[in-house]
């Protein structure tokens, strides 16, 4: 009785020390609507902290992957990675973080920390994988990572970023996944003061975008499919708007644009918006629709360039917070319980999001 007691409470204890029940709301399978979850966090070791999230914004990532759009998609799914928090315990060795600080976790929660793009800093590009934050695993290659849409998260202290002081943190969640992706290929391909900027596609990137590239000092012009989003364009600080129905505007606005970023989530032709680029211009894909064709034509033509940008790096990061925090920007959004995600993601998918669903995580405690 009491060796086999024993043996009872050991395994107690055992799970005590590694894993801490956590409320959720997961996808079980593929399509399948997200519903209330139970995982288990593990217990911060050394150099992890323990972050209680309080509000995570809703990307059109998690739409495609719950959806596994993009194949390979690990279920049951806790999706979110955009994530605003206070540390609420920082383990024996963490240097930066202490209790009560506001802090974000964004769409990665490790990397090899080795090779050479986590030794440039640009973790996203881990060669042989980073940790995303849901839909992956962790550097073990077999415990799989939960997102956002959760009541707590623990994280190694060097994969979170400092929120700054005085800036609401429903409005910087989404800074975490769209304000870090619009960010980085403005900053990567040098926008600068005057040049002319298009932004393709007026949602929870595009609006970031818009924001971000107007506070680089460019003249940033909207294109959208959506004709009822001029005012609100305008509104975020874009000088122009072009209304993509209207085939004209193809003709009208050849070679204008010295940088044109492309968020936009479904399919479309990319060659048409490559023709409004200047020469030596360069076209940046941050949306990720399915595969389209692309003619060779319209690249030759102009010496025109089309890049890829994939979010940004820990020290990037920061620095677009620091960046926002300076220059007084964050997200426009719309928070929302956790029991309302399907509306917000019909919605999304129909382009009627203004600009960002944000979830307000107290919603999953009550
Ligand atoms: P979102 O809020 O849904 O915005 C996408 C916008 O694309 C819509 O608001 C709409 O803008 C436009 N659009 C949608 N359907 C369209 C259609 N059929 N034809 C033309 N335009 C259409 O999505 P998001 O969260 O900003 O994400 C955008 C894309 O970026 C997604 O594919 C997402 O997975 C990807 N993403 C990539 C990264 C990265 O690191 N590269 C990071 C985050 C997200 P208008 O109404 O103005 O036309
Ligand atoms: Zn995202």
């Amino acid at each position: 009785m009491a060796k086999s007691m024993t043996a009872g409470a050991r395994a107690d204890n055992a799970e005590g020390q590694g894993k801490m029940k956590t409320r959720a709301y997961a996808a079980a399978a593929v399509k399948q609507a997200l519903a209330p979850f139970t995982i288990e966090r593990r217990q911060p070791g050394p150099h992890d902290v323990l972050i209680k999230i309080l509000f995570c914004g809703v990307c059109h990532s998690d739409i495609h992957q719950v959806r596994d759009e993009w194949g390979g998609a690990v279920f049951p799914m806790v999706p979110g990675h955009e994530i605003a928090g206070k540390v609420v315990r920082a383990g024996a060795e963490v240097k930066k973080w202490k209790e009560g600080d506001t802090v974000g976790v964004g769409c990665f929660v490790d990397s090899c920390r080795k090779c050479e793009a986590c030794v440039a800093g640009e973790e996203q590009y881990c060669e042989p994988g980073a940790s995303f934050t849901y839909n992956s695993h962790e550097q073990d290659g077999r415990t799989p990572t939960y997102g956002g849409y959760s009541t707590q998260i623990t994280v190694d202290e060097n994969y979170v970023v400092r929120i700054p002081e005085g800036m609401a943190l429903e409005g910087a969640a989404p800074l975490l996944c769209a304000g870090i992706t619009t960010y980085s290929p403005l900053r990567h391909f040098g926008v600068k003061a005057g040049d002319e900027v298009g932004i393709l596609g007026l949602g929870g990137l595009g609006h970031m975008g818009v924001k971000l590239a107007k506070a680089m000092g460019a003249r940033v012009t909207v294109l959208s499919h959506s004709p009822g989003k001029r005012d609100d364009a305008q509104r975020l600080g874009a000088d122009d708007f072009l209304a993509t129905r209207d085939a004209a505007v193809f003709e009208k606005n050849l070679r204008r644009f010295h940088f044109l970023l492309d968020t936009v989530s479904a399919a479309h032709d990319y060659g048409s918006y490559l023709n409004l680029v200047k020469r030596d211009g360069t076209m940046v894909l941050v949306g990720l629709p399915e595969a389209t064709l692309l003619s060779a034509m319209t690249l030759i033509n102009g010496r025109r360039r089309l890049a890829g940008s994939n979010i940004g790096g820990i020290r990037e990061t920061q620095e677009m917070l620091d960046f926002c925090g300076k220059h007084g920007i964050a997200a426009d959004v719309e928070v929302i319980p956790i029991q309302k995600i399907e509306e917000a993601y019909e919605r999304t998918l129909r382009s009627d999001v203004r600009y960002r669903f944000v979830i307000d995580m107290a919603s999953l405690e009550a």
